[in-house]
């Protein structure tokens, strides 16, 4: 098994890159998606989030915890988001742990999808940290475009990341995506390629 850390800033595309590297043959694990199990309501991290944020973060007359409104509490202060990530990031790493246990004996190459990975510890337990980069002004077109998100928003989520030039400092591979998804299909060629050779094959 090859563990694979896959990360960059928001936006920079690497849920994209990620799709095209499962065309390729690798066996993506989406942080993003452990952590929105995680807080489904009735979860151990879904009874701590209300205790700790209140009712208030809750859609109205659901148990569903309101993503958007919490981002929105916790973006705009970093104690907040602090407790938050007390709260989630655990549960995130036993996950992903359990994932890697089950593909131990295996010779996949396993690809963490994560924009926490480095904040979180996972960069101990990846053999390869490949980043994902695009220039700021493309990565906030495609989250306003894409994914209806404000400008307010995206630079509170900014600010709370890893800045790019630490995570490209720190990584192994560097995947470009400032052009086309044809341009970023073409990374992927050149990522997997790479990863092919340090899984030894
Ligand atoms: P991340 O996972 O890093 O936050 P995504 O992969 O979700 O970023 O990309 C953000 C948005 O931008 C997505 O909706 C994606 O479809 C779009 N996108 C990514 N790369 C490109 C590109 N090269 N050209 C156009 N749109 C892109």
């Amino acid at each position: 098994m090859l563990v694979v850390g896959l990360t960059g800033g928001i936006g920079a595309g690497k849920s994209t890159l990620a799709a095209l590297l499962i065309e390729r043959g690798a066996h993506v694990i989406d942080a993003d998606a452990l952590g929105r199990d995680a807080l489904r309501p009735g979860r151990p991290a879904w009874h701590s989030v209300v205790d700790q944020f209140g009712d208030e973060i809750l859609v109205m007359n659901s148990m569903e915890i309101d993503r958007a409104r919490l981002a929105s509490v916790v973006f705009a202060d970093r104690a907040k988001l602090a407790a938050l990530n007390a709260i989630v990031h655990p549960v995130i790493l036993g996950a992903v742990a359990e994932h890697l246990e089950k593909l131990r004996n295996s010779d996949a190459t396993v690809v963490l999808d994560a924009a926490l990975i480095i904040e979180t510890g996972l960069d101990d337990v990846v053999d390869v940290l490949v980043v994902v980069t695009a220039p700021e002004g493309d990565r906030r077109r495609r989250l306003i475009r894409e994914r209806n998100m404000s400008i307010d928003d995206i630079a509170a989520r900014m600010a709370a990341q890893t800045r790019t030039e630490e995570l490209v400092a720190r990584a192994d591979i560097v995947a470009s995506n400032a052009g086309s998804l044809e341009d970023l299909a073409r990374e992927a060629d050149r990522v997997w390629a790479e990863l092919e050779k340090r899984a030894g094959r």
